[in-house]
């Protein structure tokens, strides 16, 4: 994709963000937007970094770890998005900044273990199944307290907020219940704020369903088509 097309993309996805905003009386600064990169060439990510973007999502570990090793720009935020398996947690969690994706308390347990030998502090959020789609990742909305009640007393790995991904429809009004869902989760938990956990952020909504996840209150939306254009796999 050529350059001026990125930084094109990346105004009017900008300018997505503030109408949405808008339209609900939100202020467009607490909307963070995650530049989802995966199967892109790194090319394509200084294209966006020269435009201004520095918050990117990448959704397979080594892939992360081959990226941040090679663009080594550390004005970057770098986001893991994807699925998580325990003996790839060593490459992402020496290193990433955001993991968007945890599941289940073992992930954080091991993420505090690998983010503590390299003295450093990785911010979490818990992933949960609002779509109720076997094939989506995430815990179940019962599993969330439990999850919150170990992470407290973790130093290493911080649990900011939670994220969820609504089911692929065409109308994304189709799916404004499953952020609805996400938000009642969000607020129902906050009396888990203590020690290391700190519910702030709700990452949700993608290059289809963003204002309708802007409407029901993300802070963080990861958007990797609408900059970065169609992807042949991933
Ligand atoms: C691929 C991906 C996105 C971005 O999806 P687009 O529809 O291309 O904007 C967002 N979140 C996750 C978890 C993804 O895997």
């Amino acid at each position: 994709m050529s350059e001026q097309n990125i930084a094109k993309n990346l105004k009017s996805i900008q300018q997505r963000i503030k109408e949405a905003c808008e339209s609900c009386g939100r202020d467009p600064e607490e909307v963070l937007l995650v530049a989802v990169s995966k199967t892109k060439p790194n090319e394509d990510i200084l294209e966006a970094v020269q435009a201004g973007q520095l918050h990117f999502g990448e959704n397979r570990m080594k892939d992360l770890e081959d990226k941040m090793l090679e663009i080594a720009n550390p004005d970057i935020s770098w986001h893991f998005i994807g699925n998580i398996q325990t003996n790839k947690i060593k490459y992402i969690a020496e290193r990433v900044n955001w993991i968007h994706s945890v599941e289940k308390a073992k992930y954080l347990k091991e993420i505090e273990k690998r983010a503590g030998k390299a003295n450093r502090v990785v911010n979490a959020l818990i992933q949960v199944n609002i779509s109720d789609e076997q094939q989506k990742g995430g815990c179940k909305p019962g599993d969330l307290a439990g999850i919150l009640e170990k992470a407290q007393n973790y130093e290493h790995v911080k649990v900011k907020g939670l994220m969820g991904m609504a089911r692929f429809v065409d109308d994304p009004e189709e799916v404004r219940s499953e952020f609805k869902l996400l938000k009642e989760l969000f607020d129902s938990h906050q009396e888990y704020n203590k020690g290391s956990v700190e519910l702030k952020h709700l990452s949700m909504g993608m290059t289809n369903d963003m204002e309708v996840a802007i409407e029901e209150g993300a802070t963080m939306v990861r958007v990797g088509t609408a900059i970065f254009g169609e992807r042949n796999y991933g």
